[in-house]
Formats: structure tokens, C-alpha cells, sequence
């Protein structure tokens, strides 16, 4: 048996089969390919798939008349066929007798580096294009584009680290718990793991290939993995696990109950999700809403952006679903850490606080009306809110606002039913937070983003584990920021909630009671132990 120390990102233990993923990055398998005709044909078949690909984009982007990214995606499925490249690829795989994905790595890096040497700065923006098209045609050839999939059997997923896409893209019944080599914890990647409400453990630093296929034991409370347990090992955790299921069990008895404190204060207690089939886990655990769908999901989990449609279903299955209760939908937060390839978002030195969020709506304004659109035709049957993110003026707000009302009047010319809607703005940069009594005049309601909040109230980089000790959702500032919203959303006749992981934090259960927050959003298992938290509190004394 093996005994792996590693850190805690979400509770709950399990026993299953390991399963080692490996991402691109990784997987490039360094040994000797005798059969180098079999591994250059595999190499042409990846990058045939991916210059269709392109041309399809190309002509998704003609018939939306975009030119410009029509234009670029041309241009990628012209470099597909670059003879130079193709020859150097070719080269590492029969003069080094190495795999297509070896030959594809070193030599797209080889030509992407030579290019990016000469002076001619139109000529060196080429490199990038390589660089991109590379990690295309290698997630062909591994087959990696559906994420990590081990079949139908239930199984640990082990890996390096995860991105937010793949993550999204999991086939959450089969996962049984997530072990990562590395990880983060405030990462978009971490948030969505701690949604899939399955034992992770990060850090785990002695995790190896050679574990894929052992039977092993992921214990999420206490950030510890054992690789091949002995039988007692076993034994102990039949009994952690049995212990787990009791507690659950036990929580169920609040399903149905008011979150009400003992001296009679109510809270809305909502659900953060970030999959259309999240209701169901959000409806087994009774939040009375959904406090924030992160539609995110639907633009990381595809090669292509979701259309106005696909985004419509998904959306109204939720309003529909969770009807009467309401539902939170967030535009679009991606960039950052949320790569999207097929929007071809200039790479930048600091993603954070670049083109991400509203600032990608406003700019790209028919992909933020087909959202619009989806939000609007779902808010037809249910009860929505829709809500901004990484919103810093009042000018922004209003233009979400111009957008939405554009919208509205389409449809209704095209006689296509529009429900009632309210709209909201999330706060989760220090700018907005000084200027949320100007808000409030334009919003109904407030959702406190601590995650975000945190991170640029401290300057802080969410996302690096080197500044862990340095990122504290707890420091006086970022209290104060959720204090100044609440009383100015009130002031203004606004609702106040927070749907940052700060709102599932009980150690600030009675403080932000105490402030009036009038609502909490938190991941469907924290549910019923943040009711019963709330439920224990007398804020008379
Ligand atoms: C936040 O910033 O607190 C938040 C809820 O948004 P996200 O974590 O998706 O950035
Ligand atoms: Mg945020």
C-alpha cells in the first residue's frame, strides 16, 4: 500500500479503480515507434480532421459575416497543408522512429520558434497560429477532445491538473472522485470539481502513471490518497464511508424545512450550478433556487460555440424545471482561465484582468444577443434573473441593458414569447463595489462574487498556489466590500446575495446574517448543512 499526502478541495471518501488521464501536455510518449508508416498515417488522418474542422469554422464565420474570423480560419487550414511543416513533423517520426504525437509536438514547437525569430511582426503572429493548431491536432490524435472518459465503468480520475474545459466536459456519473498532481484551489477548474460533489484531493505530489488501474481509496476530508490498500486500510474506510452516508442521510430530515434562524430570520439558501442537469442534485437537496447558473459550462464544454438554440434548451430546462422557484443565470464568464480556442482570444499577459467576462460580450456583440436571445425565450418558463459578470461601470450595465432591451424588441417582432425577467449585476470587483449605490439605480438585485472579489480587492492572482497563504477571503477589505453592498442594495430596494465559495463558509455564517445578506448560493451538497447552521443561530444574543 502506498499512503499519498496531498490537500483537501472537496469532502467525502470513496474506493474505485484509478484511472490516470493524460492531458496532451502530457501523454507525448517519448519511446520507439518502429512502425513509422502507421504513425504518419495516423498523424495525416489528425490533421486532415482538424483543416475540415477549420473550414468549417471558416464557414460558420462567412455565413455570420464575419470576415475577419473567416478569414483566419482559412488561413489555419492553409498552414495544415504547409509542406515545410508537414516535412519536419514527417522527419521526427521516421528519422527518430517516434510517435505522430511526438513528431506533431517538437516539430510544430520547431517551425513555431523559427518563425517567431524574424523580424517581420505579421510573420511572427504565424507562430501563435502553430502553437494553436498543435495542440488541435494532438487532442485528434489522442481523442482527448472528449475529455477524460475511461468508459462506462466507474472510475477515480487521476491527472496532472485539469482544466476548466475538461472538467466541464466529464461524464459526471462515471467519475467516483478527482486526484490531481497539482491543482489549485480558487481556479474556475477547482470551483467546477467542488460542484461535481464527488471527494478531490490536489497536491497530491507522489501520483504517478503507474497507478492507472489500482485499486485505491480517495479520502477528500482528509487530502489523503492510498494507492493499493491493505485490508484494514479497507476495513477503515467501509466504516468512514459508512459513517458519511449516515450524516447525509441525516441531513435529509431538513428537506422541506425553512432556513430560518431561531429568532425567526429567513434566508433564501439558492444553489450555484453550472450544468443543466445540476437540478436535479439542487432539487434532491432542496435549495429554494438556483443563485447562480455559471452558463459557462456550455460555451467550455464544445469545439464551437453553442448556438442560440442549444443555449435556449439548456436554459429552459432549468427555469422549467426548477419553476416556481427562481433561477440565476450568469452571461458568459469566460477567458482567464477559461479557454476557448474557437474564439481566438489574443493571448495575454494578464488574463485576469483582460478580455474576459462582460468585457468579451460587449466587444463580440452577436455572440452576447444569441445568450440574450437563448435567456430571454427560456425566461418564458420559469422565473428568471439574469446577471452580469465583471461588471465596473455604470455605462457597462446600461449597455448590457440597451443590448438586452435590442433583444426583447427582436423577438416580440418575431412573435416569440418573452417572460418576465429581473435583472442583476454581479459584484465582484472592488469598482463596483464604490459604485453600487449608481448600481442599484440601474439593477434589482446584487450577487457578491468573493472568489473574484478576493482576488482583486488583495491583488492577488487567484490562480497561483505559490500566494495560497496571501489569498484570504477573510481579510477586514473584502468583509467591508460585502457590507457596503448590502446596505446600499438595500438602501436602493435591492436584493443582496453572495454566490462566491465564501457564502458556504459557516465560520461567516452569522456575520453576513448579521449584515442582512438576504440570500446565500452555494454548491447543492453544502444545501442542508448550511440550513441546519442557520437553523442553530439565535441572533438575538
Ligand atoms: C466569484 O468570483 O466569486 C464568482 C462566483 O464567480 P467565478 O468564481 O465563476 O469567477
Ligand atoms: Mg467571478
Amino acid at each position: 500500500m502506498l499512503r499519498i499526502e496531498g490537500k483537501s478541495l472537496a469532502q467525502g471518501a470513496v474506493i474505485g479503480k484509478m484511472r490516470f488521464y493524460r492531458a496532451p501536455e502530457y501523454e507525448i510518449d517519448e519511446g520507439d515507434f518502429d512502425d513509422s508508416e502507421a504513425e504518419i498515417e495516423r498523424f495525416f488522418t489528425a490533421m486532415e480532421a482538424v483543416k475540415q474542422h477549420q473550414l468549417a469554422l471558416a464557414e460558420a464565420a462567412e455565413a455570420a459575416s464575419d470576415s475577419e474570423g473567416a478569414s483566419v480560419f482559412t488561413s489555419h487550414a492553409a498552414l495544415l497543408e504547409d509542406k515545410g511543416l508537414i516535412a519536419r513533423v514527417v522527419e521526427f517520426i521516421t528519422g527518430m522512429k517516434r510517435s505522430a504525437e511526438f513528431g506533431v509536438k517538437v516539430g510544430f514547437t520547431d517551425v513555431a520558434d523559427d518563425i517567431r525569430s524574424l523580424p517581420d511582426p505579421y510573420i511572427m503572429r504565424r507562430s501563435d497560429d502553430i502553437m494553436e493548431l498543435e495542440h488541435e491536432v494532438l487532442v485528434e490524435l489522442m481523442g482527448a477532445s472528449g475529455g477524460p472518459s475511461f468508459g462506462k465503468d466507474p472510475f477515480i480520475l487521476a491527472a496532472f491538473d485539469l482544466t476548466a474545459s475538461e472538467v466541464a466536459r466529464l461524464d459526471r456519473k462515471s467519475v467516483l472522485a478527482i486526484v490531481l498532481k497539482e491543482g489549485n484551489f480558487n481556479t474556475h477548474a477547482a470551483i467546477l470539481a467542488k460542484g461535481l460533489g464527488i471527494p478531490c484531493v490536489i497536491r497530491a505530489e507522489d501520483l504517478a502513471y503507474s497507478f492507472d488501474g489500482k485499486d485505491t481509496i480517495v479520502d477528500g476530508t482528509e487530502g489523503l490518497v492510498f494507492v493499493e490498500p491493505d485490508e484494514d486500510t479497507v476495513a477503515e474506510y467501509d466504516e468512514v464511508m459508512k459513517k458519511n452516508r449516515e450524516f447525509t442521510d441525516s441531513l435529509l430530515r431538513l428537506r422541506g424545512k425553512m432556513t430560518v434562524t431561531k429568532d425567526g430570520r429567513e434566508v433564501r439558501l439558492y444553489a450555484n450550478i453550472s450544468n443543466p442537469y445540476d437540478v436535479e442534485t439542487v432539487l434532491e437537496n432542496d435549495a429554494s433556487g438556483i443563485g447562480l447558473f455559471r452558463s459557462d459550462y456550455l460555451f467550455l464544454k464544445d469545439r464551437e460555440y453553442p448556438s442560440e438554440e442549444e443555449q435556449y434548451l439548456a436554459y429552459r430546462k432549468v427555469v422549467e424545471e426548477m419553476k416556481p422557484r427562481s433561477v440565476i443565470i450568469r452571461t458568459v464568464d469566460i477567458g482567464s482561465d477559461k479557454s476557448v480556442p474557437y474564439l481566438q482570444l489574443p493571448k495575454e499577459e494578464n488574463p485576469a484582468l483582460g478580455l474576459r467576462a462582460i468585457r468579451i460580450s460587449l466587444t463580440r456583440r452577436d455572440f452576447f444577443k444569441c445568450q440574450l436571445r437563448a435567456m430571454l425565450r427560456a425566461s418564458a418558463f420559469g422565473h428568471l434573473r439574469i446577471l452580469f459578470p465583471m461588471i465596473t461601470s455604470l455605462k457597462e450595465l446600461k449597455e448590457c441593458k440597451q443590448i438586452l432591451s435590442e433583444c426583447e424588441e427582436e423577438l416580440k417582432k418575431e412573435k416569440v414569447a418573452v417572460g418576465g425577467y429581473k435583472i442583476g449585476v454581479m459584484i465582484e470587483t472592488p469598482a463596483s463595489v464604490f459604485i453600487v449605490d449608481e448600481l442599484a439605480t440601474e439593477a434589482d438585485f446584487f450577487s457578491v462574487g468573493t472568489n473574484d472579489l478576493t482576488q482583486f480587492t488583495l491583488a492577488i492572482d487567484r490562480q497561483n498556489p505559490d500566494l495560497d497563504r496571501f489569498y484570504d477571503p477573510h481579510h477586514p477589505a473584502v468583509i467591508e466590500e460585502i457590507r457596503m453592498t448590502i446596505e446600499a442594495g438595500h438602501r436602493h430596494g435591492c436584493l443582496v446575495g453572495i454566490c462566491g465559495e465564501l457564502a458556504g463558509d459557516t465560520s461567516l455564517t452569522e456575520t453576513f446574517l448579521r449584515m442582512g445578506v438576504d440570500e446565500l448560493s452555494v454548491n447543492p451538497q453544502f444545501v442542508l448543512p448550511l440550513r441546519q447552521k442557520i437553523r442553530d443561530l439565535d441572533l438575538r444574543s
